[in-house]
């Protein structure tokens, strides 16, 4: 038998995405029944640093809507390409994986899937324990500037995100979208915003931070626009007109103002009330309806703390096994990708599916390299 050289896999990025990848690696190995392998996982930082500051500390895992294509249609970037993804790992796949090692989770009312401890360190500690578990694994504190300082590993798989990424992916020579602020909040500065008040609106929640509109409304809007140019137009639906026609007509010598801060915090009302002591029987249902504080219209000048971005590795450039079409041992999984989604534990299932089947076509390319003996 011919060994492929030493067998070695190099992971660049022990982020989610990476560490992930490095376990169902391992899981895939033991599975076929092949120990002669080693993965190398590098890291500039600390393994799963990352993780930690996820779902506010409590990282949220995944979602629970079941359909794919639903599920998909929560990525403004990504979402044709990760029904395949998503076939062969599904967020389904990814909680039994987490229970497996301990990690037991909870689903949310508005479906998003946490941890039972609450704790992303949990999570971070419950992976990184599992890892270690394997002879076959080394952690090494090390920035990988380009490709060619690891050329020599016979498997190389780059997960290092979208935060420091740009110079290794043009060392890989793959063909990528520049990397564009996503899930970020938006300053504005056409409108005096009521600072710590929040929103339910008719598009969703968002609060308002001193200068900038936040929360998840913001950072939806702010993805589906990560590649217009600033400044762009923000209308937000605050409340149904209709509603406030019925209240007007219920109570006739209420404010206006004191009508609408029944649909929107007073603070707001006061800011997008003109006629805010106007009775709402001076006022004629054609007024009431096409008043401008039934919409907040504001400009968003430009972005701020970004949770992910968009961008990275053009989907075009891999298969459907992120395996790179043109270098044949190089693959891509997590946010390094051009696939990014909205809040609700999206981003982390990206990182999750795609670590998945990168790791069952690395431990596929290195048995048949060794010519399918094991
Ligand atoms: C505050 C915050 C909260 C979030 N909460 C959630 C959440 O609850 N649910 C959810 O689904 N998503 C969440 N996200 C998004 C999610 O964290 C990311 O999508 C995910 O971490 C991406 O994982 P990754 O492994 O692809 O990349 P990263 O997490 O960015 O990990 C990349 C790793 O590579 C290392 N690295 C980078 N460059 C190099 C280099 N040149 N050489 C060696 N190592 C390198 C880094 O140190 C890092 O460890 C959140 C993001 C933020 C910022």
């Amino acid at each position: 038998m011919v060994r492929f050289k030493q067998n070695n896999i190099a992971i660049v990025g022990a982020g989610p995405s990476g560490v992930y990848c490095a376990l169902n690696i391992l899981k895939e190995f033991k599975e076929r029944k092949f120990n002669s392998f080693t993965v190398t996982l590098f890291d500039k930082s600390e393994p799963l640093k990352t993780l930690l500051k996820t779902g506010g500390g409590r990282c949220n895992i995944t979602n629970s809507i079941s359909d794919i294509k639903d599920f998909a249609s929560n990525y403004p970037r990504g979402e044709k390409f990760l029904y395949s993804l998503f076939s062969r790992h599904s967020n389904i796949d990814t909680i039994n994986y987490f229970s497996s090692i301990g990690i037991k989770t909870y689903t949310q009312s508005d479906n998003r899937v946490f941890p039972v401890s609450n704790s992303a360190k949990y999570v971070r500690n419950k992976m990184l324990d599992e890892l270690f578990k394997s002879k076959n694994i080394k952690i090494v504190k090390k920035r990988i500037n380009s490709i060619k300082d690891i050329q020599n590993f016979d498997a190389i798989v780059v997960s290092n995100g979208s935060k420091d990424s740009e110079n290794l992916i043009k060392s890989t020579g793959q063909k990528y979208i520049p990397f564009k602020k996503a899930l970020c909040s938006l300053i504005i500065n056409d409108f005096d915003c009521p600072m710590g008040v929040s929103v339910k609106s008719l598009d969703g929640e968002f609060i308002f931070t001193k200068n900038a509109i936040s929360g998840p409304l913001a950072f939806k809007i702010s993805s589906i626009n990560a590649f217009k140019s600033f400044p762009y137009d923000i209308k937000i639906n605050l409340f149904e007109s209709e509603k406030l026609l019925d209240l007007a007509k219920k109570y006739p010598k209420k404010s206006i103002g004191n009508l609408v801060s029944s649909f929107i915090p007073r603070a707001l009302a006061k800011r997008t009330v003109k006629n805010f002591d106007i009775n709402a029987a001076e006022a004629s249902k054609n007024i009431l309806k096409s008043y401008s504080f039934l919409t907040l219209n504001v400009k968003a000048a430009s972005p701020s703390g970004e949770i992910v971005n968009a961008g990275g590795i053009d989907l075009c450039a891999v298969d459907k096994n992120c395996k790179s079409k043109t270098t044949d041992n190089l693959w891509f999984c997590g946010e390094i990708l051009n696939i990014d989604g909205f809040c609700g534990g999206f981003n982390l299932q990206n990182c999750w599916s795609s670590a998945y089947v990168v790791a069952i076509d690395v431990v596929s390319f290195i048995i048949k390299k060794n010519n399918g003996v094991v």
